[in-house]
């Protein structure tokens, strides 16, 4: 049976109460986890919370085991703005945890998401996208490799602090990985492009996570091919003005050297950029998939370094049966 928790965080000059909601479905088929899903955590990223609706849809009758507490909107005053970070004090949310009861406004919020909801949760799934323009496809691997694997992209990333790649501290996963909880960051969609098929993949890839954790008994989709990467830079456009991608779709390959995109003034039609791979056997993770507008120090790519990734095999199809 699905309950809708409203949780009150504050109430703004403006008369609002600022409210995260979580749905709770408890599960009909037994014991156990209790899954956590959030999304939205930065404001413009809405893919998550398509997505966590219609995990919601599905799973409403209590067909699984265990509990469901999905937060669709982590970050409701970035989320109506569409920013990543937090018209109200310019904090970013997914940096300031564990936060604090009496800081600033993200700092509150954040104590709130915490004590409200990953505290209790017994596995995390954490829904993220390339934000409002860059499109991103990998999925971060922290302490439970089978649950970031059955999510089903194809590029995981095994974060350290010493090699290049997106590691951060503050992060909602912080909290969770800190008590031993299965946590998993996923990194899928977002851009200037449909997001249906990222929504779609995003729904099946929860599906796979909660038969991994054995809360959903219906059939997983085959395991495939995957690869682990350990370096994983993003490179920042220097100048601001139109970014037209040249590199190729995401998920395929990119030698070094090659052009990436370049950056081209809407004013002069000059091109201010040239942006390069710098990875010499790389592969797209992140990419500007139409020509968008940037600004100085936007993410513009993420290039995996294919030398000395982890590959991991696939499910071998099996006699007489095709996936
Ligand atoms: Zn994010």
């Amino acid at each position: 049976m699905a309950k809708m928790r409203r949780i009150p965080v504050a109430h703004f000059a403006s008369g609002e109460e600022i409210c995260l909601y979580i749905h709770e479905i408890v599960g009909k088929k037994g014991k156990g986890p209790l899954l956590g899903i959030s999304g939205a955590i930065h404001g413009n990223e809405p893919t998550g919370s398509y997505v966590i609706r219609e995990i919601a849809k599905h799973y409403a009758d209590g067909n699984f085991r265990g509990r469901l507490w999905l937060m669709p909107v982590t970050n409701p005053v970035a989320f109506q703005a569409n920013k990543r970070t937090s018209p109200v004090d310019g904090g970013n949310l997914n940096r300031v945890f564990p936060g604090k009861a009496n800081g600033m406004f993200t700092d509150l919020l954040a104590a709130k998401v915490k004590s409200e909801f990953l505290d209790h949760v017994e596995a995390y799934l954490d829904y993220h996208t390339g934000t409002d323009r860059p499109t991103v496809d990998y999925t971060y691997v922290h302490n439970d490799l089978g649950l970031s694997r059955a999510f089903g992209t194809r590029f995981l990333f095994r974060p350290m602090a010493d090699r290049a790649g997106p590691v951060f501290n503050g992060t909602s996963k912080a909290v969770t990985t800190a008590r031993g909880v299965p946590s998993v960051t996923i990194e899928l969609g977002g851009g200037v492009v449909d997001q249906r098929p990222y929504i779609d993949r995003g729904v099946e890839g929860i599906k796979n996570c909660m038969r991994y954790l054995k809360m959903d008994d219906t059939r997983p989709t085959p395991p495939i091919a995957q690869t682990v990467l350990g370096v994983l830079p993003t490179i920042y456009n220097t100048q601001g003005g139109f970014l037209y991608t040249e590199a190729p779709a995401l998920g395929e390959e990119i030698k070094g050297g090659a052009v990436l995109g370049r950056v081209v003034s809407p004013y002069t039609f000059k091109t201010l950029e040239v942006i390069k791979n710098p990875i010499k056997r790389g592969v797209m993770i992140l990419s500007h998939l139409t020509p968008n507008l940037v600004e100085p120090g936007d993410f513009s790519y993420m290039i995996g370094d294919l030398d000395g990734a982890e590959k991991l095999p696939g499910a071998k199809p099996k006699k007489g049966r095709h996936y």
